[in-house]
């Protein structure tokens, strides 16, 4: 009886593994035409000033809307756009959206004249030894300030010891682009990937600020460190996930400057984000 009960499992456990590898071919399939099928959406989470709230920025989160399927969010395709090697198409999309979409607000509000835009990349752009060029290239053709671009690695990406993954960070750094280091602190070797990587600005793992919450002494000292560390190297200090006002009071008393999560706003399409520019520059201009 055992032994009927095993083989059932083991079929059940076929056909289910047969059928998430079907969808994922599917999926796969599938994401080979969305770009030509304009399916693919940006969406933006304003980073504000926790001392004065003004909205200094805003992050480009990539969305795919799925013929059937719905908006879906990165990580429903992003692995496997990753391993086909689609994700070089796909990014370099995503960095001229988010440069014309930057450029559109700049035009459209005085008030967002300084606002910039952050596109997170992945391990294969990094390690590219064309990005640094095909970077340039889109800043030009879109005409944006190089500094008004922020572009985001996370450690894993640069981990491998490839010099490839270094120079291009140099040679965006000598274009005037500016780089920040996502999800910081979850790495297994932070500090030294951070003296590797010369870095603008340093954001804080989203899963440091939400175990404030939970009295958490750890998460508290090791933002505080962050922040040591951003004061000696000169880097700006992003909270991510901030969802409760207890969270940024505790930011604020950490010496947190910018922050960004659903406290303020989840990410938003281009139409809502003009809006909340509006908003913003509104109520920041002095005659207003
Ligand atoms: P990330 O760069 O660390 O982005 C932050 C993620 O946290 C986003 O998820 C955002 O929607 C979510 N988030 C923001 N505020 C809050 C909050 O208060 N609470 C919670 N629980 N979550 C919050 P999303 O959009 O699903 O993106 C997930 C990851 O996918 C990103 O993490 C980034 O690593 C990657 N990704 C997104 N867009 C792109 C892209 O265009 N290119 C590449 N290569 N990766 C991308
Ligand atoms: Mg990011
Ligand atoms: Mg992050
Ligand atoms: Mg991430």
């Amino acid at each position: 009886q055992a032994k009927e009960r095993d083989r059932t499992h083991v079929a059940v456990f076929d056909h289910q593994m047969q059928a998430l590898a079907s969808s994922r071919l599917e999926t796969e399939s599938q994401l080979g035409g969305a770009l030509e099928r304009d399916e693919l959406r940006l969406v933006y989470q304003p980073i504000v000033d926790v001392h004065t709230e003004r909205t200094i920025g805003f992050e480009a989160l990539v969305r795919w809307q799925h013929p059937s399927r719905g908006l879906l969010a990165p990580a429903e395709f992003m692995s496997i756009a990753e391993e086909t090697g689609m994700i070089l198409a796909i990014g370099e999309w995503v960095l001229r959206e988010a440069l014309m979409q930057l450029q559109l607000w700049r035009m459209d509000v005085p008030g967002a004249r300084d606002l910039f835009v952050a596109v997170n990349l992945s391990a294969r752009q990094v390690q590219d030894p064309e990005f640094p060029a095909a970077v340039a290239r889109t800043l030009a053709q879109t005409r944006a300030e190089p500094a008004a671009l922020h572009l985001e690695l996370t450690e894993s990406m640069v981990m491998s010891r490839s010099d490839v993954a270094v120079q291009n960070v140099t040679a965006l750094r000598e274009l005037g682009v500016r780089v920040s280091l996502d999800d910081f602190g979850t790495g297994y070797s932070s500090l030294s990937y951070l003296h590797q990587i010369p870095a603008h600005t340093v954001k804080i793992d989203r899963s440091f600020v939400a175990a404030i919450g939970e009295d958490n002494a750890s998460a508290t000292s090791i933002i505080g460190a962050i922040v040591g560390l951003g004061r000696a190297l000169e880097l700006d200090v992003v909270g991510e996930g901030v969802e409760t006002p207890q969270q940024v009071e505790e930011l604020r008393r950490l010496g947190v400057r910018y922050a960004q999560g659903y406290l303020w706003s989840p990410p938003i399409a281009p139409a809502a984000a003009q809006e909340w520019i509006r908003e913003k520059a509104v109520r920041d201009s002095p005659s207003a």
